[in-house]
């Protein structure tokens, strides 16, 4: 059980009110708030060893690099990667999957190859494989949903030829809150020899991430969205993958010699990982996971669990409310009557109630569905009941307002 009380505590940035009216931060799918430990683990790097990693001999930059490094060995830890150096770091999700298309692709993919990916993926799951489709000519076969807005693996199955060469889908929809069977569907790819990039942005922060048990090719997620701070994020990949694969950047830290004639290139996770990394982030990083692991993830998915739960429950009692997807996570995505959902955000924000409106960066899922976009709220360790009441008084008062 998560004391609640005492975790609202630990996020200053919680205490503050809006118009007035205490802050209730429903927004979690986008950006979670930082714990005072990860804030302070940030300014520490600046007030007591920033030096730029791996190239210093001197003291700070050694005290910097040891740092970073713990932090790698604590998302391996977190994830359960087999070795610290399948453990890339990046600027979060998008970076991670452009990464693997830009990489991945070149190395493997060519003209007539194809790649799945789903109905209900976030652009950064998209529009990465369109881009190499333009550059390479490659194809991309679509999972269709359901009636109720699950992946249809049946469908799925029967997308497989002598062709598929990559499979990419969302662990959690950022829409739906809906979890896919992720490893159903990378069990059903690896009988066709066929490799899978699981998009952890909305599971990371939500559900036990084990890559030996998921048995995935390569895992995307950005710290922002498990209390780090913005502008880090991961791309596990398998190591023989990302052996085999070429470089993304080029640049200092990637190479092993350069010459005008020939570069050689650095040892796995380096070469994915041209330039100064952002290693105050990182070092934050693995502290925020540190604050995830001192609660206990199980602890925190029962916790958002049984708020979503709830918010369905409360949610279903208002009039003309339609839930999209049967959410399982910790993300509720509505409409009420014909209430555009901008407007309902905006009575909402006036309320001191921060959710999110519009497309959530999927609007192919938003097309299926037929709507423009749709209110969606979402959970964190911090959020009580007693937020999602408000949630629903404000919807009611909205909903009044427009009756
Ligand atoms: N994938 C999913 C499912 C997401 O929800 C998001 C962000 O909302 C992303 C990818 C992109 O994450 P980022 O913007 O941190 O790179």
């Amino acid at each position: 059980m998560l004391n609640t009380e005492e975790i609202r505590k630990e996020f200053p940035i919680l205490e503050q009110k809006v118009y007035g009216k205490p802050l209730v931060y429903l927004d979690n799918a986008a950006t979670t708030q930082k714990p005072q430990s990860v804030i302070d683990a940030q300014n520490e790097v600046y007030t007591t060893f920033n030096a730029n990693v791996h190239r210093g001999i001197h003291h700070l930059s050694q005290v910097a690099t040891e740092a970073m490094e713990q932090a790698r060995h604590t998302v391996r830890e977190f994830i359960g990667a087999a070795h610290s150096h399948e453990v890339v770091f990046t600027r979060g999700t998008t970076e991670s999957i452009n990464l693997v298309a830009s990489s991945f692709g070149g190395t493997f993919l060519k003209s007539g190859d194809e790649v799945i990916i789903s109905a209900m993926e976030h652009h950064s799951n998209i529009v990465p494989w369109q881009m190499l489709r333009d550059r390479t000519g490659i194809t991309l076969r679509i999972i269709p949903l359901t009636a109720e807005c699950t992946l249809d693996i049946d469908a799925y199955k029967k997308l497989f030829n002598e062709r598929t060469r990559l499979v990419c889908v969302t662990h959690v929809s950022n829409v739906l809150g809906v979890t896919n069977p992720v490893k159903e569907i990378i069990g059903i790819a690896h009988s066709h020899n066929v490799p899978v990039l699981i998009d952890g942005a909305q599971s990371t922060p939500h559900i036990k991430i084990d890559m030996q048990e998921l048995d995935a090719d390569f895992f995307a997620f950005s710290g922002h969205k498990v209390y780090a701070p913005t502008g880090i994020g991961v791309l596990y990949g398998k190591e023989k993958w990302l052996n085999a694969m070429q470089p993304y950047h080029g640049g200092g830290e990637m190479i092993k010699s350069v010459s005008f004639e020939k570069t050689t290139y650095n040892t796995l996770p380096y070469k994915f990982e041209a330039g100064t990394p952002d290693y105050a982030g990182i070092i934050a990083l693995g502290k925020a996971l540190e604050w995830v692991k001192s609660k206990g993830i199980e602890n925190i998915a029962a916790h958002e669990h049984m708020l979503t739960q709830y918010a369905v429950e409360q949610l279903q009692k208002i009039e003309g409310m339609r839930i999209f997807g049967k959410p399982d996570g910790a993300a509720v995505s509505f409409l009420v009557g014909n209430i555009h959902p901008a407007d309902m955000g905006t009575i909402l924000d006036h309320l001191g109630i921060a959710v999110r409106t519009g497309h959530h960066c999927a609007q192919p899922l938003m097309g299926i569905l037929g709507i423009p976009g749709t209110v969606r709220a979402s959970f964190a360790a911090y959020n009580t009941k007693e937020e999602v009441d408000a949630l629903v008084k404000g919807i009611e008062r909205a909903s009044r307002m427009f009756a």
